[in-house]
């Protein structure tokens, strides 16, 4: 007989998804009931409440997309961008190279705007490529730069955007619930983010919000959202408020249970708290890699607390490294993605997972691992100095 499926108790360090806290794996188990039930409806209400504080946006188009981050990034293009706009895309990573793709499946066309891997999106050459671009409809670029590491400067990017009458259109993926995202204060246009980074919820869910221009934009529509399952008029009958609540797909209804408790545990601790949890634990990782001569590869003022990029030293097999952390220590961080595969280590701090506790064991693990020795004493030092 096939046995049951019982996971390693693993310490998930890397880009995501991060350590489930336990409060959200007991909300996951609790009795499924109708994603139509009553008791449903007020749920969701809460969660949307929930989300807009998250976001700290006032937007009624905010929901969760039944979908992981992907979902929530195609939701965005699939409902703003029709056959033929120009949009302008920023990469210096994966997910803008993602972006584009979006763009050009929509029948958009893709400006792209070229950052090196490790930096912040340029908000003069995004300025240059707006004014070079007057008809572009959209400015696209991430926040928080997973495959990286750097943040880059969202309320900057966004005020250029509504400076050339341009949509902005914000991957917040990882920076959700990690670092400040302002989304009325920057005056972004459509944001998506992610359960399972430093929500630190189980993977498969994407909360959107769109501003009031967005949705003048998808009202405005001549084409039909070729996406029948994320057209936000048809998901709005089902998420909207004080609609009659009609049958679209069926909501994963414990994944909501799951976010419910996730965004709980944000509001009971607090935005600018989470916040400073990841910067303090960040500052603490920094100076322990760096004591065993690890170099993080991002600019210090661009660095994400959550996501930190080490460089591997010469002569070490950076996949026999991070086996070994595995099998001994059940300790994953992640690898490089494209030009930095091979190159660099991840080692994400992303919410449950962003803690003293975890500082100290992923870098005593490498301290083993590598045979060198300083950080786990680096990072009792800045944590006893802050
Ligand atoms: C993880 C991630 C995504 C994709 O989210 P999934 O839930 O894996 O689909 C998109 N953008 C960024 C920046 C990410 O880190």
């Amino acid at each position: 007989m096939t046995q049951s499926f019982h996971p390693p108790v693993r310490t998930l360090m890397g880009p995501g998804p991060s350590d489930v806290n336990p409060r959200i794996l007991e909300a996951l188990s609790r009795p499924t009931i109708g994603h139509l039930d009553p008791a449903f409806v007020g749920l969701m209400n809460d969660v949307k409440r929930l989300l807009q504080f998250a976001f700290q946006t006032r937007s009624a188009l905010t929901m969760p997309v039944s979908a992981p981050g992907s979902a929530g990034m195609e939701a965005c293009f699939v409902n703003l961008i029709s056959p033929g706009d120009k949009v302008i895309v920023a990469q210096n990573g994966v997910f803008g190279g993602r972006m584009k793709e979006n763009v050009e499946r929509c029948g958009g066309k893709a400006v792209m705007v070229q950052d090196g891997w490790g930096m912040p999106v340029d908000p003069q050459k995004v300025e240059d490529a707006l004014n070079t671009h007057p008809d572009a409809i959209a400015l696209a670029f991430v926040h928080a730069e997973t495959s990286t590491g750097a943040r880059s400067d969202a309320a900057a990017l966004c005020q250029l955007a509504q400076a050339h009458e341009a949509l902005s259109i914000v991957d917040c993926v990882t920076s959700l619930g990690g670092i400040e995202v302002d989304v009325d204060g920057w005056g972004a246009d459509a944001v998506y983010s992610g359960t399972q980074k430093c929500l630190s919820c189980v993977p498969g869910i994407s909360p959107i919000t769109f501003s009031e221009r967005a949705q003048e934009t998808i009202r405005k529509r001549s084409h039909r959202v070729q996406s029948w399952f994320l057209d936000m008029e048809l998901v709005m009958a089902y998420w909207g408020e004080n609609t009659q609540r009609a049958y679209h797909h069926t909501a994963p209804v414990n994944s909501i249970y799951a976010l419910h408790e996730a965004l709980i545990v944000l509001e009971e601790e607090g935005l600018e708290n989470a916040w400073a949890r990841h910067q303090a634990n960040h500052l603490a990782l920094a100076a322990g890699l760096e004591a065993l001569g690890l170099e993080l590869i991002v600019p210090r003022h661009s660095r994400l607390p959550q996501l930190n990029s080490v460089t591997v030293p010469d002569g070490v097999n950076e996949a026999v490294v991070r086996r070994q952390l595995l099998d001994e220590f059940s300790l994953e961080i992640g690898a490089g993605l494209g030009p930095l595969a091979g190159k660099v280590w991840r080692i994400g701090l992303m919410g449950y997972a962003s803690s003293h506790k975890n500082v100290l064991f992923c870098l005593g693990a490498l301290e083993a691992a590598l045979n060198r020795s300083g950080g786990v004493a680096e990072a009792r030092a800045v944590y006893s100095s802050l």
